[in-house]
């Protein structure tokens, strides 16, 4: 394969690789992957404010020292998924700002049915984005995407949250339009019940001025997923004959734009 192929080096914008095996994470590392984000979600709803602090501690510690020992970059993610709202979440988000420094970004937050809970619980958590000058990643749901989306959208203007800072994820070409008006990073997924390849192939032809903020990621954890579809669809693109600098930058450019540390 071509010369700009075998340099490649990619980067999973979403993931809950703390569910993953150590094989999958040597596998990333053989297959040319650099590193990737580690989101906070737990599978359960928890019971106690012990649950997401001990998750945060995993992810801060012991997730970030294995990754480490592949020398894969683990971009932590300490936040509030809306499947684990089950209260006033006070002590989590005290939590996620005493280990902030040890983050890279908020997240995983977001809506999932757009309650007044989960709204409430969004809005704290962009608070501390803004605050504390942190990138946040912010998570649509499948039922509902196009509602909950422009719900995201005005939480967002109100909380006055700079948009570079902010990676909208999951989106389809259905939210794309509206994407062209503003500067927010956008997530791509690629995932059984989410995106194809052929579809993010479709985004990226019907869309070049997006292309600076594409990032590509597989929310590989739990549900069927597969850890390397990023690269796969990084070698689907090149097929297609997409230009090797667009695809730099959907798979590892504009992530490390987002995430860079801002003052
Ligand atoms: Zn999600
Ligand atoms: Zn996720």
């Amino acid at each position: 394969m071509s010369e700009v192929r075998g340099k490649s080096r990619f980067i999973d914008g979403h993931t809950h690789h703390y569910f993953s095996n150590y094989s999958t994470l040597k596998l990333l590392k053989e297959e040319g992957y650099e590193g990737a984000a580690v989101l906070s979600y737990f599978p359960v709803k928890p019971s106690c404010r012990c649950t997401l602090k001990d998750l945060y501690t995993w992810l801060t510690q012991s997730e970030k020292e294995r990754f480490k020992s592949l020398k894969l970059t683990p971009y932590i993610g300490l936040g509030i998924h809306p499947r684990n709202i089950y209260g006033k979440m006070e002590g989590e988000i005290k939590e996620i700002e005493r280990n902030i420094e040890e983050s890279a970004v908020i997240g995983e937050a977001g809506l999932e049915k757009g309650s007044i809970k989960e709204q409430v619980i969004l809005k704290k958590q962009l608070k501390l984005a803004r605050d504390y000058g942190k990138p946040v990643i912010i998570h649509t749901p499948r039922k509902n995407k196009q509602e909950i989306f422009e719900l995201i959208l005005k939480i967002l203007e109100e909380t006055r949250v700079k948009q570079e800072q902010v990676m909208i994820d999951h989106l389809t070409m259905n939210q794309l339009e509206k994407m062209e008006n503003n500067t927010y990073y956008i997530g791509l997924t690629v995932q059984p019940g989410k995106l194809t390849q052929e579809k993010v192939y479709h985004i990226i032809e019907s869309y070049p001025k997006l292309i600076d903020r594409i990032i590509l990621n597989s929310d590989c954890g739990r549900e069927p997923s597969d850890p390397l579809a990023v690269k796969k669809t990084v070698d689907f693109l090149l097929k297609r004959e997409v230009d090797s600098l667009v695809l730099e930058k959907i798979s590892r450019g504009n992530f490390i734009n987002f995430i860079k540390i801002r003052e």
